[in-house]
């Protein structure tokens, strides 16, 4: 069973248009442009999904500063001044004021806060909710309806929203209907400090009701918990990171349009396999004679369906090569029926130590290319042997102890005392 956690605001309280862009207060307009430019294929969601938000705030900063009139406007009033100035304006706007005033940019202590009139925070649009979806990788390959229970609040029906009786809600007295108490606090000599906090009888709403006009179903809330399944339907070759958007399934509140539940999948890991855009990749380990001789050996699919990989006799697969199996990969996205490849990365698993008798080894030597014709040792050359390493590395572990336990490289390297001189 799921359930959505409903998100706060992103951006920080004192952060200007200007920061957003990187740039000076007096930046030039070239300075802007070639600023937003490079911002603005930084964070492109094409590219990088996860900073949507980024992306809207960066082109919401250079929209309005490489317009004078209205970067005229910002630099006397602020935002504050802005939405004054383009109320009216197209339906976008909307969205970008909700996330810039639904962050709290006008939270207390900015400096402009309660400047200009009002000082209650109004939002046009509310937040989104947002959800982290695990999808395995089978999922992606074939396509899934996925159902989450979504528990929303949502309009009260009986009393239409209003939380009472039609002109039962009354302004609130403590906070004169703002939703805020103000306060002013002495910080030095002369020096004052005012303090903005949620007015602490209507809890911010600016508006009281009084206890029996009350609508009894969602008692004077205004709005009720409802849970609702959603469908969300994972297509093929949906990938990591991607976002399915369910417009205006968010939270309802009178008068303010609902934001969206978004649904942001996350790929789950995969035992064989391990995706790479459109590619898949994944590794087998074949002996020794199926990387001279050929071989085949049988794959289930995303799709549970069998695949017979074959690699003749005559073809050599050397350790660590890699060799393709064209259109075996995931599906496109929204292009089901082109598929990427799948990359197998093949180990070789060579035979264990006297796997064969000297006769029998002689006789597979006669098999394999002759060894490349060496120049005679000198007559004083001293013979040496070569030992494992790994296994002598291992056993000891510190390379100057074992300048004095050299007798002992047959013991099994479990550690312990070694014992010395054990046998002969
Ligand atoms: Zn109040
Ligand atoms: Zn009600």
């Amino acid at each position: 069973m799921a359930y959505f956690t409903s998100r706060g605001g992103g951006n920080s309280n004192d952060t200007t248009l200007y920061e957003i862009l990187g740039v000076t207060k007096n930046a030039s307009d070239a300075e802007l442009k070639k600023s937003y430019r490079k911002l603005a294929k930084e964070f492109h969601p094409d590219k990088n999904p996860e900073h949507g938000e980024k992306f809207k705030e960066i082109s919401f900063a250079y929209e309005v500063l490489s317009n004078s009139d209205k970067r005229e406007t910002y630099d006397r009033f602020g935002m504050e001044g802005l939405k004054e100035g383009m109320s009216g304006d197209s339906g976008g706007m909307d969205d970008i004021f909700s996330h810039f005033f639904g962050g709290g940019m006008f939270g207390g202590g900015h400096p402009f806060g309660g400047a200009f009139g009002g000082g209650r925070r109004r939002r046009t649009k509310g937040e989104d909710t947002v959800h982290r979806l695990g999808v395995s990788l089978e999922d992606l390959y074939n396509g899934k309806t996925a159902k989450l229970q979504l528990s929303k609040n949502t309009i009260c029906a009986p009393c239409n929203g209003h939380g009472g009786k039609p002109g039962a809600m009354q302004p609130c007295r403590t906070c004169q209907g703002r939703g805020i108490k103000i306060s002013i606090r002495q910080i030095g000599p002369g020096m004052v400090q005012q303090l903005q906090s949620t007015c602490p009888d209507c809890k911010g709403e600016g508006e009281r009701i009084n206890e029996r006009d009350r609508c009894k179903r969602c008692h004077g809330q205004k709005t009720v918990k409802e849970s609702k399944i959603l469908e969300v339907h994972v297509d093929k070759g949906m990938r990591e990171g991607q976002k399915i958007t369910f417009r205006g399934e968010g939270d309802q509140q009178p008068g303010i349009e609902p934001g969206d539940v978004i649904i942001v999948l996350i790929e789950k890991e995969h035992d064989v396999f391990k995706r790479n855009g459109a590619d898949l990749h994944m590794e087998h380990t074949i002996g020794i004679t199926e990387a001279l001789c050929g071989f085949q050996f049988s794959l289930r699919h995303l799709d549970k369906r069998d695949m017979l990989i074959k690699y003749p006799a005559g073809g050599i697969i050397q350790p660590g090569c890699r060799r393709v199996v064209e259109n075996e990969g995931m599906p496109i996205y929204r292009h089901p029926f082109d598929r990427g490849h799948l990359i197998i990365k093949f180990n070789i698993e060579f035979p264990e130590n006297n796997f064969a008798s000297e006769d029998q080894l002689a006789e597979l030597a006669k098999l394999l290319p002759p060894p490349p014709t060496q120049p005679e040792p000198s007559e004083d050359a001293e013979e040496v042997d070569l030992v494992d390493y790994e296994a002598r590395h291992n056993s000891h572990g510190d390379g100057h102890r074992q300048a004095y336990h050299s007798d002992d490289d047959d013991e099994d390297g479990q550690g312990g005392p070694s014992v010395q001189c054990a046998h002969q």
